[in-house]
């Protein structure tokens, strides 16, 4: 944590000097004392110090300066530093002024120049009123700082973005704190570019990309070597076991992510039935570990970059990422997954990120502590998304198409769902609109059956009805089956014996697609079990065929 600092502010640079060093003497090995010779000077420090967060204990402020008084740069400051303690320097004939801001501006004291003895004039007085501020003051956090609306679709997205890359940070919510309100309406682009990611270096960005903060934050995103043996696009279970697999059998390995390591698994509250963890593991856990794992054998992860093509240079594979740059390696796997399918509702884009969240939203859930909230979708995603957030509700309703939640969620799920008395069923009903004023209030809920409508008031939708293979960048390139799954190996459609486009004397490998080297495991592969075992499996077995495949080139 960096020193507090105490701020003196005079226009006359021999006062300045003098201020200045006197605090020095006193206070240096306990505060910071920064001097301004002017009061422009004396705010752009003091709003530096709010980005930095910084804390500033005492303001020491001449009264007489020519384009502001001290009384009114007191004024300006207190909003950014409201718990500093607030000192005028004045002459005798401006004591009148200093007693009206007593009440004014809650000024705590006025010294009167010269201060000589400081021993006697000086020290005892700003003493007692750092004493004060000591007992009073609540010394900010000193890590990265995310100051945003609590409801804005953008702020959401970058919270949710360094919890699952486990980078910690503090939210702040400018319409509940207002004088982080006014330093960000003070910075360039202010209040239309939220949020504003501050960091403790002094600098700030404002609505930034994923990449942007990933490499701000010191996130590994770019490559260290321009080639691999192999290159694994997707940092699920199956991704990250590939990984582990693939360097620990001394393989050059880079796993590119767009988001975070995890994936859809990283998403959930509380895996239950992944082998060897009895009383479950949460995925950010599992994720975390999965890759620690990865990167202690060697493997290279790159977060937030987001690969958008292969192409074909034999004998090498090449991944095209979104920022421009290009990885080759021998053999390249696509362990991309799933993506979650969006809910066809009109107008229900606005309301993203302000009570309409796809997924778990893990991020939120504080937010909606007490708060009514429901849970879209019948599958086990949804079950644990019910169970975590009536940790947080008052009452969590889920709404289903089916008759019932089984069969289509997990029997121990079902089970916990019941035992919950906050948790309640809809039951053959689907969503129909969305209302609000701003943000999430309510949702209409139309019964399939009857076609009959009500209304359900709602603070925020967190919606599970399913997903697609992210595939779509591959299209041209690989055989996928009619809903986008990757196909690959005996399950390729042969004509006269071979795949289409087929050269070698060979068959394809397991989890090998219909081009050579190129590979697909987990969820994004035409067949696979939706499961996190089921991913890890396939992503440790692809490493056989990888190198089956590797000796050939
Ligand atoms: C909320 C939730 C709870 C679940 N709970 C359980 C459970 O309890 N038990 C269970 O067995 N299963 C569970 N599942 C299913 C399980 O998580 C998945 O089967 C598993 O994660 C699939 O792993 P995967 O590696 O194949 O793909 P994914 O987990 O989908 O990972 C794919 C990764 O690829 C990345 N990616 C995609 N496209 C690109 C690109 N172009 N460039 C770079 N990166 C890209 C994605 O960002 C993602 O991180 C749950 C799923 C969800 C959503």
């Amino acid at each position: 944590m960096a020193k507090p600092v105490l701020m003196c502010v005079d226009d006359d640079p021999q006062v300045l000097t003098a201020v200045e060093r006197d605090l020095r003497r006193h206070y240096q090995s306990e505060y910071r004392v920064v001097k301004a010779s002017s009061a422009r000077e004396a705010l752009d420090a003091a709003r530096q110090l709010k980005h930095r967060s910084v804390p500033v204990a005492l303001f020491l402020i001449d009264q007489r300066m020519p384009e502001m008084t001290g009384t009114k740069l007191l004024a300006e400051v207190r909003g950014l530093h409201p718990e500093a303690r607030k000192v005028l320097l004045t002459a005798y004939a401006d004591t009148d002024a200093a007693i009206e801001s007593i009440n004014e501006i809650g000024l705590d004291h006025y010294l009167m120049k010269p201060w000589d003895p400081p021993d006697q004039k000086l020290y005892p007085v700003l003493d007692d009123l750092l004493v004060e501020w000591k007992q009073r003051a609540h010394l900010p956090y000193d890590g990265i700082r995310i100051a945003g609306a609590r409801f804005s679709p953008q702020s959401h997205f970058v919270r949710e973005f360094l919890s699952r890359n486990q980078v910690p940070y503090q939210w702040i919510d400018i319409d509940e704190d207002s004088s982080m309100r006014e330093l960000i309406a003070a910075i360039p682009g202010g209040l239309a570019k939220l949020p504003v990611v501050l960091f403790p270096d002094g600098t700030y960005l404002s609505a930034p990309s994923n990449l942007k903060l990933a490499e701000k934050v010191g996130l590994h995103t770019q490559a260290k070597s321009p080639f691999y043996d192999v290159a694994i696009i997707g940092g699920g279970p199956a991704g990250l076991a590939n990984a582990v697999y693939a360097a620990s059998e001394g393989l050059r390995v880079v796993l590119i992510e767009q988001s975070a390591p995890g994936g859809q698994a990283g998403t959930s509250s509380r895996i239950e039935n992944y082998l060897g963890f009895p009383n479950g593991i949460t995925g950010a856990d599992l994720a975390q570990r999965a890759a620690a794992q990865a990167r202690r054998f060697g493997a290279e992860i790159l977060t937030a970059q987001e690969v958008v093509g292969i192409r074909r240079e034999d004998p090498y594979r090449i991944v095209r990422l979104a920022d421009g740059n290009e990885i080759s390696a021998y053999a390249v796997v696509l362990t991309t997954g799933l993506a979650v399918r969006t809910l066809e509702v009109p107008g229900i884009d606005s309301f993203l990120g302000q009570g309409v969240y796809y997924g778990a939203a893990l991020s939120e859930a504080a937010t909606y502590r007490g708060h009514d909230v429901c849970i879209i979708g019948g599958a086990n995603s949804a079950g644990q998304g019910a169970l975590f957030f009536s940790r947080y509700a008052r009452r969590v309703m889920v709404i289903v198409r089916a008759g019932g939640l089984s069969p289509a969620m997990s029997h121990y799920l079902v089970e916990r769902i019941n035992a919950t008395d906050s948790i309640g069923v809809i039951t053959r009903s689907e969503v129909v609109a969305v209302c609000g004023n701003g943000r999430l209030q309510q949702i209409v809920l139309r019964n399939i059956d009857t076609a009959e409508e009500r209304r359900l008031d709602t603070s925020a939708m967190f919606i599970f009805i399913g997903t697609a293979p992210r595939s779509e960048f591959v299209g041209d390139l690989l055989e996928r089956n009619d809903k986008g799954f990757i196909v690959t190996g005996p399950d390729l459609l042969k004509i006269n014996g071979k795949p289409r486009g087929w050269t070698l004397d060979r068959d394809p490998l397991m989890f090998e697609t219909n081009v050579p080297g190129i590979f697909a495991a987990g969820d994004v592969r035409a067949g696979a079990n939706r499961r996190v075992a089921a991913a890890v499996g396939e992503g440790s077995a692809a490493i056989y065929s990888i190198h089956k495949y590797l000796e050939t080139v």
